[in-house]
């Protein structure tokens, strides 16, 4: 008989998947069957940001198709080899918000912890893409210092996980971090701000509801779709737990020229994300990062838009339309 070997590590589904993300626009381009779209300028485009797509979401695209809305998303440009006025490398100011051990304090009442730099998806209008991460480490003794400097501040009630994006951490990592922020007495709300659920729903299956409801803090999941063409079947069933959980499932989108800048595509978004037991929170008018110029709206357009869906969607599918204006103390309302 032939033994049956043992797995070498148990490395988790998800992180396999994660290994075997594209990380060049060729290769992203020829398996959606578009090679006549590649050139080596796209490479050069990518350099400083590079290409990270993982397989899930370029099955949600349309193969042979260019204009297709999720790839638009990733797929690098020519432009962003441009420089482009009122364009910058930190437009929302994160830099002078720093205090220490990867903490930002922008937001009264709430803390926002820069947990890792990595991402499972690279966004080509992410705001942070030329934030300088600094190099804190993801273990025990980071976890720490965040947990002490959070209890000198007694004045935060809720703590934000950010990024890159937290769950990228494994388990392991995570729960150690979740632990020390339980220590702070005066800390009652988790937020964790995630994109990985959509791009990869088998994150969501290894055990993480149990890491986040089998702890005194109330939990709340933002999840960031900015079109309904991410909203999988797959995402679906691996939410399920965490809405048997009761964690709060609410939504961000970054509103963005040729990606989801029709009346149609937001009431289609907005009601698909109620079906998934998610609640439209913010619709994020683009923050101004380099590189990110194709991607912007005019003011007028938006704020048509903004107005047919108030008129369509019931309130509570209607997503509040904010802008982040560097040094404010929340974000500002539009329109
Ligand atoms: C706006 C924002 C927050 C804070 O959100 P509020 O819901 O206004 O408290 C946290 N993280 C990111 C990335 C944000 O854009
Ligand atoms: S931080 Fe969010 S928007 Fe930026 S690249 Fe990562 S997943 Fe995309």
């Amino acid at each position: 008989m032939i033994p049956v070997s043992e797995p070498l590590t148990n490395t988790p589904a998800w992180q396999q998947q994660l290994a075997n993300a594209f990380h060049t626009a060729r290769d992203l381009l020829a398996y959606l069957e578009l090679e006549a779209l590649w050139r080596p300028e796209l490479e050069q485009a990518a350099r400083d940001f590079p290409v990270k797509v993982t397989r899930h979401f370029a099955d949600l695209m349309r193969k042979r198709d260019p204009n297709d809305p999720l790839l638009r998303q990733v797929l690098p440009h020519l432009s962003e080899c441009e420089a482009k006025a009122g364009y910058e490398t930190d437009p929302t100011g994160d830099r002078a918000a720093e205090v220490g051990d990867g903490i930002l304090c922008k937001y009264h009442g709430r803390a926002l912890v820069v947990t890792t730099p990595s991402c499972a998806i690279h966004c080509r209008y992410c705001f942070r893409r030329h934030y300088g991460y600094p190099d804190n480490g993801t273990g025990e003794l980071r976890w720490r210092a965040v947990a002490d400097r959070l209890r000198q501040l007694p004045d935060i009630s809720e703590v934000i996980l950010s990024g890159g994006d937290p769950l990228a951490l494994n388990n392991s990592r995570l729960a150690s971090l979740v632990n020390k922020i339980t220590t702070v007495p005066h800390v009652e709300r988790l937020r964790i701000h995630s994109r990985l659920p959509v791009v990869l729903p088998e994150r969501l299956e290894d055990n993480l509801v149990s890491l986040l409801s089998n702890n005194r803090l109330a939990c709340v999941l933002v999840l960031h779709v900015n079109h309904p063409a991410e909203l999988s079947t797959s995402l679906f069933r691996a939410l399920g737990p965490l809405r048997k959980a009761g964690i709060t499932l609410l939504n961000q989108a970054v509103l963005l020229q040729g990606v989801n800048d029709s009346l149609e595509t937001q009431i289609e978004l907005n009601k698909k994300l109620f079906e998934f037991g998610i609640l439209p929170y913010y619709l994020h008018i683009l923050d101004k990062v380099s590189g990110a110029a194709r991607f912007e709206i005019g003011e007028k357009n938006i704020k048509q838009l903004y107005q047919e869906m108030a008129a369509c969607l019931p309130g509570y599918l209607l997503p509040r339309l904010v802008k982040e204006r560097p040094g404010a103390a929340a974000k500002e309302p539009v329109g």
